[in-house]
C-alpha cells in the first residue's frame, strides 16, 4: 500500500502515467486512512466499494492507451450539501437522514467526466449553518491539529478530510465563509470563487444569493486544478457566469507589478494580536518580494456582520419552507391532520441552530418588519459590494486574517450563538460583496494553533489569487 505523501495531484498524476502505483492502491490507501481516522468524525458517507469500482476502471481505461482526464486518479470528498446519484444527501440534518438524491450536481459531473474518484460525503453544520462543526445531526467534527478543538464551519468534514489525509481535495460549500474559516482553522487551502462561478446546480440551498461552491486542497495548485474543473456556464443554473474560465493552475505574477491593499477595519482590537503578527509576516513577505502594500478603508465593514445574519437567515427561512415532511425526507409519526405533519416534522427534524435561522428570517420577512430589517439591510449589502469595488480601483488583492480567532475547544460556544456569529466577521463580507477569496495557511499562533491568512481578489479574478497563494505558499516551506 503506497504511503499518502503525495507532494500534489500532478505528483500522484506522474506516478499513475508511469505505473509507478494504480488508482486501485491509491485509492486503497486513502479509504484505509478513513477507517484509521473515524474518530475524528469527517464523513457520514464512505463510498468504500463504489470507489474501489471506480479506481479499476480507471486503471483499465489507463491501460488500454484511452485519453484520460484531467483529474484522473484524483481522491476527493464531497461536502454532504451537493447531491450525488443514488447516494444520500443529509445536509446534515436529521430531516434529510434517509434521502438518497435521484441526479448529479453540475460539480459531480463535472468532477467524474474528469476522472476524479470520489470517496464519499463529509459531515458538516446542519444545512451549512454553522462555524463549527458541532451543528451537525451526526456529531461533531475533531481538528487533526488537536482533537480537543473545533475544525471550523460549516465545511467541516471536508476541511479536516484533506488536513488528516484522507483525500487530497475535497468540495465545500461557501455562504459566509464556511470554505475559508475551517481552512484556515486546519492548516490547508480553501478557496470561495466568486458568485456565479460555479454552478449551483445540485447543491442544496442555505442562502442562493451567497451560496458558493469552493475547494479545499493542500496546496494553492491542486485547489485551482480543481477549480478550473467545476467552474463555468451551466444552463442548469441562470446565475453561472458565462465569462470563461481562465488557466488558475497556471497563473503566475510578478510581485513588482502587485498593490496589496491591508484594510484597516480588518486589523482592530477585535483581532488576536498573535494572529495579527502571523499576517503581518506574510504581509511583509509580499512586501520583500516586491510588492506594495497600500493601506485602504473599507467603511461598511462594521455592518456587513449584521446584515448578513439578517439576509442569510430571510433566504433560509424561504428555502427551507420545502421540508415539510410531504415531500422530503423525515416525516412525523401517528400525525392527526396536515397542520400536525408539517409542525411535527420540521420540529422533530430540524436542529436548534436551523429552527433559529428560519425563525429569524421569517420576522424580518413579515410585512411589518420587512422594511426595517430584510430591505434595508438589502441596501446596506449594496453599500458593502461598493467599498470593495471602489477598493478594487486602486489595489489587486486585498489581504488580512481569514478569521479573528484561533480554532477553539469543542463546546466553548455552543451555547453563545452570538459569539459563533462573531467567528465570521472576516468572511462574511466577500460574501456580500460577491468577490472571491482564498484562506492559505499564515504559520501559527502562540498556542501554536494554525492562522490563516484570506487573499480577496476582484470579480472573476481568481488567476490572481492562485499565483500569489502560490508564492505565499514558498514562504511557508522555508
Ligand atoms: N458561519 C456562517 C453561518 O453560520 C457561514 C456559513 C456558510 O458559509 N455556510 O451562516
Amino acid at each position: 500500500m503506497p504511503e499518502l505523501s503525495f507532494a500534489s495531484y500532478p505528483d500522484l498524476r506522474e506516478q499513475l502515467l508511469s505505473k509507478q502505483t494504480t488508482c486501485e492502491a491509491v485509492t486503497a490507501a486513502y479509504l484505509a486512512r478513513i477507517q484509521s481516522k473515524k474518530h475524528l468524525n469527517a464523513f457520514i458517507t464512505v463510498f468504500a466499494e463504489k470507489a474501489l469500482v471506480r479506481a479499476k476502471e480507471l486503471d483499465a481505461k489507463l491501460a488500454s492507451g484511452k485519453t484520460i482526464g484531467k483529474l484522473f486518479g484524483l481522491p476527493i470528498a464531497i461536502k454532504d450539501v451537493i447531491a450525488i446519484k443514488d447516494e444520500r444527501l443529509t445536509c446534515g440534518s436529521k430531516i434529510l437522514s434517509n434521502f438518497t438524491s435521484v441526479y448529479d450536481a453540475t460539480v459531480i459531473t463535472r468532477l467524474v467526466a474528469e476522472d476524479a474518484i470520489i470517496l464519499g460525503k463529509t459531515n458538516m453544520d446542519e444545512f451549512a449553518m454553522g462555524s463549527s462543526n458541532e451543528n451537525s445531526f451526526f456529531g461533531a467534527v475533531k481538528n487533526p491539529l488537536d482533537e480537543t478543538r473545533v475544525p471550523g464551519g460549516s465545511s467541516g468534514g471536508s476541511a479536516v478530510a484533506v488536513a488528516a489525509d484522507c483525500a487530497m481535495v475535497s468540495l465545500g460549500t461557501d455562504t459566509g465563509g464556511s470554505v475559508r474559516q475551517p481552512a484556515s482553522f486546519c492548516g490547508v487551502v480553501g478557496v470561495k470563487p466568486t458568485y456565479g462561478r460555479v454552478s449551483r446546480y445540485g447543491l442544496v440551498a442555505f442562502a442562493s444569493s451567497f451560496d458558493q461552491i469552493g475547494v479545499f486542497a493542500k496546496n494553492a495548485g491542486d485547489a485551482a486544478l480543481v477549480l478550473q474543473v467545476i467552474a463555468g456556464e451551466d444552463k442548469c443554473d441562470s446565475t453561472s457566469s458565462d465569462k470563461p474560465v481562465g488557466d488558475y493552475a497556471a497563473a503566475s505574477i510578478d510581485l513588482s507589478n502587485l498593490r496589496v491593499g491591508v484594510p484597516k477595519e480588518f486589523f482592530t482590537d477585535a483581532l488576536a494580536p498573535d494572529i495579527a503578527a502571523a499576517v503581518n509576516t506574510k504581509l511583509e513577505f509580499l512586501k520583500s518580494r516586491g510588492a506594495t502594500l497600500v493601506p485602504v478603508s473599507l467603511p461598511h465593514s462594521e455592518h456587513a456582520l449584521a446584515v448578513y445574519y439578517i439576509l442569510a437567515p430571510a433566504e433560509a427561512s424561504a428555502n427551507l419552507a420545502r421540508f415539510d415532511g410531504a415531500r422530503y425526507g423525515y416525516r412525523a409519526a401517528d400525525v392527526k391532520d396536515l397542520t400536525d405533519m408539517y409542525v411535527r416534522s420540521r420540529s422533530e427534524g430540524f436542529g436548534a441552530e436551523v429552527k433559529r435561522r428560519i425563525m429569524l428570517g421569517t420576522y424580518v420577512l413579515s410585512s411589518g418588519y420587512y422594511d426595517a430589517y430584510y430591505r434595508k439591510a438589502q441596501q446596506v449589502r449594496r453599500l458593502v459590494r461598493e467599498d470593495y469595488l471602489k477598493a478594487f480601483e486602486q489595489v489587486d488583492v486585498i489581504a488580512g486574517p481569514t478569521s479573528p480567532i484561533a480554532p477553539f475547544k469543542l463546546g466553548e460556544k455552543v451555547d453563545d450563538p452570538l459569539a459563533m456569529y462573531l467567528a465570521d466577521i472576516y468572511t462574511v463580507p466577500i460574501n456580500l460583496a460577491g468577490v472571491p477569496a482564498i484562506s492559505v495557511p499564515a504559520g501559527v499562533d502562540k498556542q501554536g494553533l494554525p492562522v490563516g491568512l484570506q487573499l480577496i481578489g476582484n470579480l472573476f479574478d481568481e488567476s490572481r489569487l492562485f499565483a500569489v497563494a502560490k508564492i505565499l505558499e514558498q514562504s511557508e516551506m522555508k
